[in-house]
């Protein structure tokens, strides 16, 4: 019997670091990822893969800006949910070639998913995740002008900081697991998925962005998969990272991870999130969260590689 898995690829799928975005690039990467995730895809599995979007919602909010006044201003939910349409449908093609070059078919479906966030989420008095462009300091106060928060990053200028609430609940999440009995492979909340309130029983959008390693956690602790795996750019966590004492972290239980935590030896908004993402995760008997990159990806499925979190 095959497990379960949730799989959520990081912004590094789809482009080398530091190498410009384009669409071509985009198919090609992910033709190279889907390709060395071969082993997954064709043990007939059932898999949801989910992905991040920075870079893409960061041209996105690029377009918007040198379009005001000639093309109506899109809010950020709603470039979060173009960017689920538009990584969808880079991977829904791209793992149906893949496929087909091995052979084999399987149906597969792109999911927009909606998120619910708390309304009074502290993040939302808050915001704390930078994103878009850098701006120099006149772009920056036009750009407040407007009505959005900046920040000062080092040397490279101000960006635009918005919320990042805690995700609460996959508003989609029956629909996912109608196509995962189905057989169906899903891609599914891309971007950490489209953030909107709850007000009575209606729902809405709000300019907030999720982090897709913990919605990831939720998506799949809710429809009780067995392995989260977290492919991300470097082969495993680290203890005391970027200095002379860097030492990898292998398997652990998820005591151990949360006094690893509250030690900050994972940055935040990067690998802190991750950690958390396999903490809550892995607190289910028999459940595990793998974290590590494509080229070790077959050795830390056989517990031999990576960074693995455990139920204790
Ligand atoms: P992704 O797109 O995969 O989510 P992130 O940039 O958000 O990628 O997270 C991966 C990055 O986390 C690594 O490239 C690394 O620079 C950073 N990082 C921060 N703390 C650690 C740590 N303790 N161990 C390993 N990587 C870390
Ligand atoms: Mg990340």
């Amino acid at each position: 019997m095959t497990e379960r898995t949730i799989l959520a690829l990081g912004g590094n799928a789809f482009a080398a670091p530091g190498a410009p975005l384009t669409m071509a690039r985009q198919f090609e990467f992910a033709k190279l990822v889907f390709q060395s995730l071969s082993p997954l895809l064709l043990d007939d599995r059932e898999l949801i893969i989910s992905h991040g979007n920075g870079p893409q919602v960061g041209h996105m909010l690029i377009r918007v800006e040198e379009a005001l006044g000639k093309a109506y201003a899109v809010p950020l939910e709603v470039c979060v949910a173009e960017s689920e349409g538009e990584l969808g449908y880079v991977i829904t093609q791209t793992l149906h070639n893949v496929l087909d070059e091995a052979g084999r078919h399987r149906p597969i479906a792109s999911i927009l998913t909606q998120v619910v966030v708390d309304q009074d989420d502290p993040a939302f008095q808050h915001p704390t995740k930078a994103i878009g462009p850098f701006y120099t300091s006149a772009q920056a106060d036009e750009v407040h002008r407007r009505g959005f928060p900046l920040r000062k990053e080092a040397e490279r200028g101000f960006r635009r900081i918005v919320p990042s609430p805690h995700p609460r609940e996959i508003v989609d999440v029956d629909v996912i697991e109608s196509l995962l009995r189905a057989g169906v492979l899903v891609v599914a909340a891309g971007g950490g998925g489209i953030p909107v309130i709850r007000e009575g029983a209606q729902l809405r959008g709000v300019e907030a962005v999720v982090d897709k390693d913990l919605t990831s956690a939720l998506l799949g602790t809710l429809i009780e998969a067995r392995l989260l795996l977290i492919l991300t750019d470097v082969p495993c966590a680290y203890l005391n990272f970027n200095t002379p004492d860097q030492t990898p972290l292998g398997r652990i239980g998820i005591t151990e991870a949360q006094q690893l935590l509250d030690e900050a030896h994972f940055g935040e908004g990067s690998m802190q999130p991750k950690i958390e993402a396999g903490i809550q995760f892995s607190r289910r008997p028999d459940c595990r969260t793998i974290i590590c990159n494509v080229d070790n990806l077959d050795q830390a499925l056989q517990g031999l590689a990576g960074t693995i979190i455990e139920h204790d």
